[in-house]
């Protein structure tokens, strides 16, 4: 599933194996648990992607298919493997690096023009002050005016500051929360979990062949459909919040993905929620306009699919990683099941 592949983890995607490739695996002799199964499961979904050119695609689908009829896998070949095709593997990283460096460039913009502002309000503090001791008056309207200039510098400062904590955590497309305040917010919302023993749920919800939708529509067009997802998800949870004053968070996790976290809701109850967004998203008749705002089509439909998960019920033990690793199982289910459907985690048979 792709999604491991640009979380970078290899690991999960073993975990992932279905059946017909886990048996195919096992009749070429891949070791179970061994690392060239993550890495044949990782080639194996990278190679579908946009970020490989059509060259680097056939490399790596002929590195498999190579591998697996050497049935080399010993410890020498892997790193010979990896050393070889290091820049293909790494394709995914770099994507995701690519983006946190233009997340960063705007965060580093940003604090440049902050720090410019506060230049000039030191230089209006200076004068401030200067003006106020050299006109020689009553002391106390001096002190007055020097401590309303510091006053004036100081909330600036603060104002500033939350400007930039709530930049850094804000998905700048969307404008709904990022991965970084997804990551701050599952550690706590799971501790008060366990503290309280209260249900936590948390939905993770994809595009449906997202790909196709950019490859249709162009890159601009796909934009604006993560825009409206994410506004979707947005405003359920602030109904959620009104109505019944249960927190829900919801996150862009990365790419296509969302990621919600449901406070105090167990899995069946997640499940009929979920199950109202992804329809509300179905139902959603996405309008496409030009540069000017002209519209070109109506009536483009988006779907995602969702996996649901619920701490206390679903995990080995409640931990955020066992947590999301849950809800992927659940989404995955939801893609190989078809598609445009909600799936709950489904605990492996014994
Ligand atoms: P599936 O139904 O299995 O999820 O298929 P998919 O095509 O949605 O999944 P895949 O992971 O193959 O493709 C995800 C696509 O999402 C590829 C990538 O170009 C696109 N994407 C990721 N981030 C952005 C973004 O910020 N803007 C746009 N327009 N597209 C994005
Ligand atoms: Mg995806
Ligand atoms: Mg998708």
């Amino acid at each position: 599933m792709n999604k491991d592949v640009e979380r970078g983890r290899p690991q999960a995607a073993a975990s992932m194996c279905s059946e017909a490739v886990c048996a195919m695996l096992d009749r070429v002799g891949v070791p179970r648990e061994s690392k060239w199964r993550g890495l044949i499961l990782y080639m194996r979904g990278i190679k579908d992607y946009d970020f490989l050119d059509n060259e680097q695609k056939e490399r790596l689908q002929a590195l498999v298919v190579e591998v697996l009829r050497t049935r080399d896998f010993s410890d020498a070949k892997f790193k010979e493997v990896i050393k070889a095709n290091g820049q293909i593997l790494s394709a995914p990283w770099n994507q995701a690096l690519t983006r946190t460096l233009k997340e960063t460039a705007a965060l580093v913009q940003e604090f440049q023009e902050t720090l410019f502002r506060h230049k000039g309000g030191v230089q209006k503090l200076e004068n401030v002050t200067v003006e106020a001791v050299e006109s020689g008056g009553d002391v106390e309207r001096m002190l007055g005016t020097i401590r309303r200039g510091f006053k004036e510098m100081a909330d600036m400062i603060e104002r500033d500051a939350e400007k930039m904590v709530a930049m850094s955590l804000t998905d700048s497309l969307t404008g709904i929360h990022n991965r970084r305040a997804f990551d701050d917010h599952i550690h706590k919302a799971v501790a008060a979990s366990v503290d309280t023993r209260k249900p936590l749920s948390l939905f993770m919800c994809d595009i449906d062949h997202f790909k196709r939708f950019n490859d249709e529509h162009g890159h601009r067009i796909g934009d604006q459909a993560l825009v409206v997802v994410g506004a979707i998800l947005k405003g359920f949870a602030e109904e959620i919040k009104r109505l019944e004053d249960r927190d829900v968070f919801a996150s862009r996790y990365g790419g296509e993905e969302f990621a919600v976290t449901l406070a105090d809701v167990g899995r069946e109850e997640a499940e009929e929620l979920a199950e109202i967004i992804r329809s509300k998203i179905e139902r959603y008749n996405f309008v496409i306009r030009d540069p000017d705002g002209q519209i070109l089509a109506a009536g483009i439909k988006i779907n995602v699919s969702i996996g649901v998960a619920e701490l206390l019920a679903d995990c080995p033990s409640p931990g955020v990683g066992h947590l999301v690793d849950a809800a992927d199982k659940a989404l995955y289910l939801a893609k190989s099941s078809g598609r445009n459907q909600v799936c709950a985690y489904q605990r492996p048979r014994a």
